[in-house]
């Protein structure tokens, strides 16, 4: 999606204007799921590449939009990949210096429950019919994929 890729480029340099060290090595990109139906957004990491991706729930809000990618982004930084101190002190300055709102859960209206950042850490992609499990911390599953099945009864391996 271009206009997400000129939106993505302005908030790059909005943060390196800061001083912060978001990384050069971002894969040019921005994905968008239209699965997930919990998550606002989430940053990858795989082989010293980051991509990032929105759900495509955050699309038409402007300003939700731009705080996801900015979260997002902010997990590039070094020692960044959890929301830790370095990356909480990240976000406090960009809140303070550039009037966002990154914070890790939104409430949404209705019943619906909050929207989330996760952290995909683990990938397991079905050697059947493709389907992808994708997991935020160490599981059984994830350590040991041929013990398990896709629903579909396709054989689990882990690509990430
Ligand atoms: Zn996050
Ligand atoms: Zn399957």
């Amino acid at each position: 999606m271009e206009e997400l890729d000129g939106l993505m480029a302005m908030l790059r340099s909005e943060l390196l204007a800061l001083g912060i060290p978001v990384s050069g090595k971002l894969l040019p990109g921005v994905r968008v799921n239209t699965r997930a139906k919990r998550r606002l957004g989430c940053c990858y990491y795989q082989g010293g590449r980051y991509w990032i991706e929105v759900s495509e729930r955050v699309l038409d809000d402007e300003a939700l939009l731009k705080q996801t990618l900015v979260h997002e982004l902010l997990h590039t930084c070094p020692k960044c990949r959890d929301h830790g101190e370095r990356w909480k002190a990240y976000a406090r300055l960009v809140n303070e210096k550039l009037g966002y709102k990154i914070e890790r859960t939104v409430k949404t209206e209705g019943t619906e429950g909050p929207l989330r950042h996760e952290e995909v850490k683990y990938i397991l992609e079905c050697q059947s019919c493709g389907a992808r499990i994708e997991r935020m911390r160490m599981s059984k599953a994830v350590k040991c994929p041929w013990r398990y099945r896709c629903p579909c009864g396709g054989k689990l391996r882990r690509v990430l």
